[in-house]
This record gives C-alpha cells, sequence and structure tokens, in this order.
C-alpha cells in the first residue's frame, strides 16, 4: 500500500514464472485481467507476447519469469504515474535480485526508461544491449504497441528484439 494504487486493485499482481529463469521480462502495469487473475500479461497483449517468444526464442512462459513496473493497475488503465513507479521500484528491484536473470527484456517506455535510467524513448534505444548490473538488458517494443495500431512493423522490431536477447541468452 505504498501508492494509492492500492486503493483500486482487485489484487496484487507480483508476477509470474519460473524463479530460476535466466530470461526477465518487465511490462508496464496490470491491466483489467491481469488484475483479476492475479498475473500479469494473460490479455492479448499477453497473447501475443507469448506467441513471439516462443516462435523467435522458442520458449514458453514456464520458462522465464514477467513483472511489470507497477504491480496494481491503474484506474481505466492510464499510464502509471511516476511517483507510483518509484513507489513500486522497491518491489521490482527485489524481484530482479531473487531472479537474478542473465537477459532483461524491458517491454514498452516505463519498464525501459526506469532500468536504463533514461528519458529516451524505446524507439531511441531499441536495437541494442545495455549492461544492466550483471544482466544484459534488451529493450523493445510493449506488445500492446503491436495491437494499437503499431502492426507489422512494430511486431517485426520486437521479433528482431527477441532474436538479439535469445543470442545473448546463448552467450552466457
Ligand atoms: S503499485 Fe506497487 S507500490 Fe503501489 S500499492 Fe501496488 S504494490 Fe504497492
Amino acid at each position: 500500500m505504498r501508492c494509492p494504487l492500492s486503493e483500486g486493485r482487485t489484487q496484487v499482481v507480483f508476477g509470474v514464472g519460473n524463479p530460476n529463469a535466466d530470461l526477465m521480462f518487465v511490462g508496464e502495469a496490470p491491466g483489467q485481467q491481469e488484475d483479476l487473475k492475479g498475473e500479469p500479461f494473460v490479455g492479448r497483449a499477453g497473447k501475443l507476447l507469448d506467441q513471439l517468444v516462443m516462435e523467435e526464442m522458442g520458449l514458453s512462459r514456464e520458462s522465464f519469469y514477467i513483472a511489470n513496473t507497477v504491480c496494481c493497475r491503474p484506474p481505466g488503465n492510464r499510464d502509471p504515474k511516476p511517483e507510483e513507479i518509484e513507489a513500486c521500484q522497491p518491489w521490482l528491484e527485489a524481484k530482479l535480485e531473487l531472479i537474478d536473470p542473465k537477459v532483461i527484456v524491458t517491454l514498452g517506455n516505463f519498464a525501459t526508461k526506469l532500468l536504463l535510467n533514461t528519458t529516451q524513448g524505446i524507439t531511441k534505444v531499441r536495437g541494442r544491449t545495455y549492461p544492466y548490473g550483471k544482466a544484459t538488458l534488451v529493450p523493445t517494443f510493449h506488445p500492446s504497441a503491436a495491437l494499437q495500431g503499431g502492426g507489422g512493423d512494430v511486431t517485426s522490431k520486437m521479433r528482431a528484439d527477441l532474436v538479439r536477447a535469445k543470442k545473448v541468452l546463448a552467450a552466457c
């Protein structure tokens, strides 16, 4: 209850997946389906992500871990506010420390800006890798960008980023 998002949530959406995973995804915030089910990325964006990860990396949900920058659903699916992201940051940092992934894929602007400590948008920073502690960070678009009109261009760039993440994983 560190921020006002606690007031409207059905439940905390902590994260899901393999706690010993080498690969961890960090998204934005829970939506309606996630809030109801208590699991990240269970709606349309999650299904697209699962499909792309399977097709480009050959990995299913059980093989990786996935969480968001904030654990509680912003009302009406609005963007999380900077102070909410900051309030939830200790939980995300604890998850990153406990999972200790070799590769972190950030999905979209919020996770990418937070973990890279940058104000630059995802379109500018994607296309390469970055060190993050002992891990390697691979930024890519949020799958909802592909569903909300980004279409084939966003999807093909996400595919390229996932292949990049796969190569980093293979080299670890
Ligand atoms: S979003 Fe994070 S900090 Fe805010 S109430 Fe939920 S768990 Fe706590």
